[in-house]
Parts: structure tokens; sequence; C-alpha cells
């Protein structure tokens, strides 16, 4: 058996009169992402640390933003077909580790949820999916509220 590891890097800017949608969760906030999708960063980032660990390629390659199928989809069901796309390449999932950039707003109350529904759509146990969320004291785009970024580690395990 072999270890592999993938990352994944993710950043979409807010904007107005869409939802907020962080690991597959709608939060209450004032501005949405923009996007393609439904503009989920922290399933993006994941979703990209796993094709990554799989030596695949990249989420826009699977899921061009120019495929009007993907348009305003939930990012769960990316995450899903990630995990069949993994599978297939021989691969099971080990545990992810996730960390969310922003300023606002608190991801703490939402925590729990957004493990348990990512943990879902990748049929995997809820413990090994983790998820923090940080600031970068109030510096670049993040800090000035202007977007998300999401960061994401996976473990894989193949047999080759
Ligand atoms: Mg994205």
């Amino acid at each position: 058996m072999r270890s592999r590891i993938g990352i994944g890097f993710d950043a979409h800017a807010f904007t107005e009169g869409r939802p907020l949608v962080l690991g597959g969760v709608t939060i209450e906030h004032p501005l949405g992402l923009a996007g393609h999708s439904d503009a989920d960063v922290l399933s993006h980032a994941v979703a990209d640390s796993l094709l990554g660990a799989a030596g695949l390629e990249d989420i826009g390659h699977y899921f061009p933003d120019t495929d009007p199928a993907y348009r305003d989809i939930s990012s769960l069901r990316i995450l899903e077909r990630v995990r069949e796309l993994i599978t297939a390449a021989g691969c099971r999932i080990g545990n992810v580790d996730a960390v969310l950039v922003l300023e606002a707003p608190r991801i703490a109350p939402h925590r729990h949820r957004m493990r348990a529904a990512v943990a879902a759509a990748l049929a995997m146990p809820e413990a090994d999916v983790s998820l923090r969320a940080t600031t970068t004291e109030m510096m670049g785009f993040a800090g000035r509220g202007e977007g998300i970024a999401a960061m994401a580690v996976s473990l894989l395990e193949s047999d080759s």
C-alpha cells in the first residue's frame, strides 16, 4: 500500500445577490461568492487536493466553468464525482484537512454541519474530515473582506 498526499487551494470574491455556501452549507451573510457553480470555495479546495493526491487533472479540467451543466450546481456534487474519479484511479481516502481563510462570517457555529456535509459527499467518516478557519489579521484580500480563500490537504491510500 502506498500513501499519496495532495494539496488544494481556491479563492472566490464576494458578490451581492448570491447565497454564501461553504462546505455545502448555506450560511446567513449579506454577501455570497462569485463563481460559475455555487462557488463553494471550501469544497473546491478539497476536491483539488483529492485530485492532486490521485495524480489526476485539476478541478477545472473535469468541471469547466464554460460548461452550462455546472452552472450553479452544488459543489457537493463535484465532491461526489471526484470521489468516483479517485476510486476509479485505485485510491481510497485516508483523511482530509482544510482551512478557511476569511474575516467574516464566523465559521465556528457551522463547522460541524460543514464537516458532516463534506464527509457525506465523500462517503467517509466525519472524524476523518477536519475543518478550521482563520483570519489574516485584516491583511490581504481576505483580511479586507473582498473574498474567501480555502486550503486543503488530502491523504489517499493506493495499491500501486
Ligand atoms: Mg473555485
